[in-house]
């Protein structure tokens, strides 16, 4: 007999390559910096696919502190949603990265169940100027996520989209 006691729910993990500002998906997030005025690496690619409203509405927002996350529309993005998130910087391992980093997937995801989001898609946040190690950076990142869609989410997709060939590897290996 089939038991009906828990709900059924079923969260894929995707894996992919290319550039995020290209996905279709309810929600990309942006590795920002805490001023969330833009900046360099992906964060530069999406408020230029995005548009100038973008950075409109990131000036409303204050400023969000590290490992922390907020939300605003897409505009010329493909994706209706911006979750902006701050990941830290790497001093060496001793300043909370790894708890900072762990905070910025959490946040991103209590987002999208709040918005009743289906699909989000991550970039490899701190692992660019932000010099996270990028093996440690993709472990917290995919048990992060993992330990987040066993318990009942809105979320059916979640996408982790690698821009360089070393994160492509080192995610397609804990993922197998
Ligand atoms: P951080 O400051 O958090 O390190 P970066 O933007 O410098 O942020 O880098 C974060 C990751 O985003 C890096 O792995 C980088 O290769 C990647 N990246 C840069 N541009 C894009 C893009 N257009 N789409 C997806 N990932 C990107």
């Amino acid at each position: 007999m089939p038991s009906y006691d828990k709900p059924i729910y079923m969260t894929s993990i995707e894996l992919t390559k290319g550039d995020i500002t290209k996905l279709k998906v309810d929600a990309i997030v942006n590795a920002a910096n805490t001023s969330l005025l833009g900046g360099g690496g992906v964060d530069g690619a999406i408020h230029k696919a995005a548009g100038p409203g973008l950075l409109d509405e990131c000036k409303t927002l204050k400023g969000c502190p590290t490992g922390q996350a907020k939300l605003t529309s897409g505009y010329n993005l493909l994706a209706k949603w911006v979750v902006h998130t701050v990941g830290p910087v790497w001093y060496g391992g001793n300043k909370d990265e790894e708890k900072l980093l762990r905070s910025c997937y959490v946040n991103c995801l209590l987002i999208a169940n709040e918005f009743k989001m289906e699909s989000i898609a991550f970039p490899n946040i701190s692992t660019g100027v932000y010099a996270f190690p990028k093996e440690k950076a993709a472990e917290i990142a995919i048990n992060t996520v993992k330990s987040f869609i066993e318990t009942p989410t809105t979320l059916k997709k979640v996408i982790f989209i690698v821009f360089d060939e070393e994160n492509f590897t080192i995610y397609k290996n804990i993922l197998g």
